[in-house]
C-alpha cells in the first residue's frame, strides 16, 4: 500500500488535525480497496462455477483469508488506529498497557463488534462521548469494505509475519539496538548473561530485560505472537503469510516503476525488468567465468590425480603423468637437452654408468652402441604411508618448466642411508627403456646437502640447505614423498633453502 504523505507540514498541526489527516487517509485507502476488490464481492456471497484442476465443475466463493504486512499497513487495513493507540492490534481489543502480556487472552474484533461499535458511536449525544466509544475500541468511524464480503474477515486474515515482526521488528528495531547499548556499557559478562536469558522461556527472558534494563516490551509487535498460534492453526505455517518472499520482488518492481514516466507503466517496467534481468545474467556469467578460472588449476591437478589414479593399480608408488614429446634416443635427447642446460650435460654417458654401477647384470649385457630409448614425464605421484595415522596418502609432484605459466621443480625427500631426511629438487623424469626390455624409472635431481651458511638466530630444528649445482640420477623407487623448502633470500638464484618441517605433522614426524 502506497504511504500517503501529509501535504502540510504535520509538526505544526494541532492534535485535532492530525487525527482528521489520520481519518482522511483511511477513508481514502478503504474507497480505494473498496473499488480494487468489488468484482469479488458479489462472487463472495454467491460464489461462481468454476471448473477445477480435477476437472469438476464446483461453486466457488471467493474471500480473503491472509493480508501479510507491515508497520502502518495493517492498520489502514483493518481501519483500526495506528500502534501508539489505546488499542493498536488490528485482532484483538488487547490496551497498549497489555502489549508485552503475550499469553493473555484479549477479545477478538470481528466484523460483527466492530459494526456494533460503529452503530453505537453513531448514536452518541456529544462529539467527545462518540469520540471516546471509538478510541475504546481502537477505531476510526469508518465502515471496511470486507464486512460486506463472506469468508473475509479482514481481523483474522491479518497474519503473523515473521520478516517484519521478528528480524526487522522485535529484533531489529527494539532488542537489537538495546543490546547494542548495554555492550557498549558493560564487558563481555553481560554478553553472555543475556544469551544465557535466551536460553530460558522467551516470555520470561523478555521480563528479566525489562526488569535490569527498563525495555518496555509494550509494543505491538510483541503482541503480535500472542495470536501466532491461531494463525497457525488456521493458514498452516508462518511460510505462508510471510512477506519475505515477496518483498524483494516488491523492492525490485518499486525501483523499476521509479525509472517509468508513470504512464502506463506496466510496459515500461517489464522492458526495465528484462534488461535487468540481463544484466543480472552476464554479470553472473562474469563471476562465474571468474570463479572457474581460480578453480582451473586446482581442477586439472585433480583431473590429473583420477585418471593417474585409474592407472595405478601397479605395485609401485610411483607413477609418471604428463609424458613431454615423444619416446626418443637417449643419445639425441641428451644432445638437444644439454645444448639448453647445463644440468644435462653427457647424461647418456651417466646414465650408462649409473646402470653399470646400480645393475651390473643388465650393463654385462648392454654394448655401448645399443641405443636406449626414454620418454620424459613433468609430473609424478608419488604414493606413500603416512607416518601420522598410517593412511595412504599421495603427493602430485611436477618438474615443469611451464606449469601455468610459471616454473615449478618441487622437492622430494630421498630415501637413502643419511641420518636426516635427504631432499633434492626434481628436475626431470625419465622412464627407460633398455636394450633387454626392462624398464628403468629415473628421476634427475638437485641434492640439497647441509649448508654451511646459518641464519644469525638459530632455532630449534634448524636446518638450512644448499642447492647443489649438478645434477644427479635417482631411481625412482628411493623417492619417497613430496618436502617443502623456503628460499632464504628472495634472489631469483638463490642457493640456501630452510627445511620446513612444522606445516605438516606427518614430516614433522
Ligand atoms: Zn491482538
Amino acid at each position: 500500500m502506497p504511504v500517503i504523505e501529509d501535504p502540510s507540514d504535520p509538526t505544526s498541526c494541532s492534535v485535532a488535525e492530525k487525527e482528521e489527516f489520520a481519518h482522511f487517509k483511511q477513508e481514502i485507502y478503504q474507497k480505494v480497496l473498496k473499488k480494487v476488490f468489488q468484482n469479488l464481492k458479489q462472487r463472495s456471497q454467491h460464489g461462481e462455477a468454476h471448473c477445477c484442476a480435477d476437472g469438476l465443475n464446483q461453486v466457488l466463493h471467493l474471500g480473503i483469508l491472509i493480508e501479510s504486512q507491515d508497520a502502518e499497513e495493517p492498520a489502514y487495513f483493518c481501519g483500526c488506529r495506528a500502534a501508539s493507540a489505546h488499542h493498536p492490534c488490528p485482532k484483538c481489543l488487547v490496551a497498549q498497557s497489555d502489549l508485552h502480556n503475550i499469553l493473555g487472552n484479549f477479545e477478538l474484533r470481528t466484523p460483527q463488534s466492530m459494526r456494533a461499535v460503529l452503530t453505537e458511536a453513531s448514536k452518541a449525544k456529544t462529539m467527545a462521548a462518540k469520540e471516546k466509544i471509538l478510541k475504546d475500541n481502537g477505531m476510526h468511524n469508518i465502515e471496511h469494505f470486507l464486512w460486506d464480503f463472506r469468508f473475509s474477515d479482514p481481523y483474522k486474515a491479518y497474519s503473523y509475519d515473521t520478516l517484519h515482526s521478528d528480524d526487522l521488528g522485535k529484533w531489529g528495531k527494539h532488542l537489537w539496538p538495546l543490546l547494542l547499548d548495554v555492550l557498549e556499557e558493560h564487558n563481555g559478562q553481560a554478553f553472555y548473561d543475556i544469551l544465557k536469558q535466551a536460553l530460558s522461556v522467551y516470555q520470561k527472558c523478555c521480563a528479566a530485560v525489562e526488569r535490569e534494563y527498563g525495555k518496555s516490551f509494550n509494543f505491538l509487535k510483541q503482541h503480535a505472537c500472542s495470536h501466532v498460534p491461531q494463525d497457525i492453526r488456521e493458514k498452516g505455517t508462518v511460510d505462508n503469510f510471510s512477506t519475505c518472499y515477496s518483498e524483494g520482488f516488491q523492492q525490485e518492481a518499486a525501483q523499476s516503476f521509479g525509472q517509468t514516466n508513470m504512464k502506463e507503466a506496466e510496459h515500461q517496467m517489464c522492458i526495465i525488468d528484462e534488461k535487468q534481468e540481463a544484466i543480472a545474467r552476464i554479470c553472473m556469467a562474469i563471476d562465474n567465468d571468474k570463479k572457474a578460472r581460480l578453480n582451473l588449476e586446482l581442477a586439472e591437478d585433480i583431473n590429473e590425480r583420477e585418471v593417474l589414479d585409474l592407472e595405478s593399480e601397479s605395485s609401485t608408488t610411483w607413477r609418471f603423468g604428463s609424458p613431454e614429446g615423444k619416446k626418443m634416443n637417449l643419445h639425441v635427447v641428451a644432445v638437444n637437452l644439454a645444448n639448453d642446460n647445463h644440468r644435462y650435460r653427457s647424461l647418456d654417458e651417466r646414465l650408462r654408468d649409473f646402470i653399470a654401477f646400480n645393475m651390473p647384470k643388465e650393463a654385462v649385457q648392454m654394448q655401448f652402441e645399443d641405443d636406449i630409448y626414454v620418454q620424459r614425464y613433468k609430473c609424478v605421484i608419488l604414493k606413500y604411508q603416512s607416518v601420522e595415522d598410517w593412511t595412504e596418502g599421495t603427493d602430485i609432484m611436477h618438474c615443469n618448466p611451464d606449469f601455468h605459466g610459471r616454473h615449478c621443480f618441487d622437492c622430494v625427500i630421498i630415501h637413502d642411508d643419511a641420518p636426516k631426511l635427504s631432499v633434492a629438487r626434481l628436475c626431470d623424469l625419465f622412464c627407460c627403456s633398455l636394450p633387454s626390455g626392462k624398464t628403468l624409472d629415473l628421476a634427475l635431481v638437485h641434492h640439497f646437502s647441509c649448508s654451511q651458511w646459518k641464519p644469525r638466530t638459530v632455532w630449534d630444528g634448524c636446518r638450512v640447505l644448499y642447492e647443489e649445482p649438478d645434477t644427479t640420477l635417482v631411481r625412482m623407487d628411493y623417492l619417497v614423498r613430496g618436502a617443502l623448502v623456503c628460499p632464504v633470500s628472495e634472489q631469483a638464484d638463490e642457493k640456501f633453502y630452510y627445511f620446513i618441517d612444522c606445516i605438516e605433522p606427518d614430516i614433522f614426524l
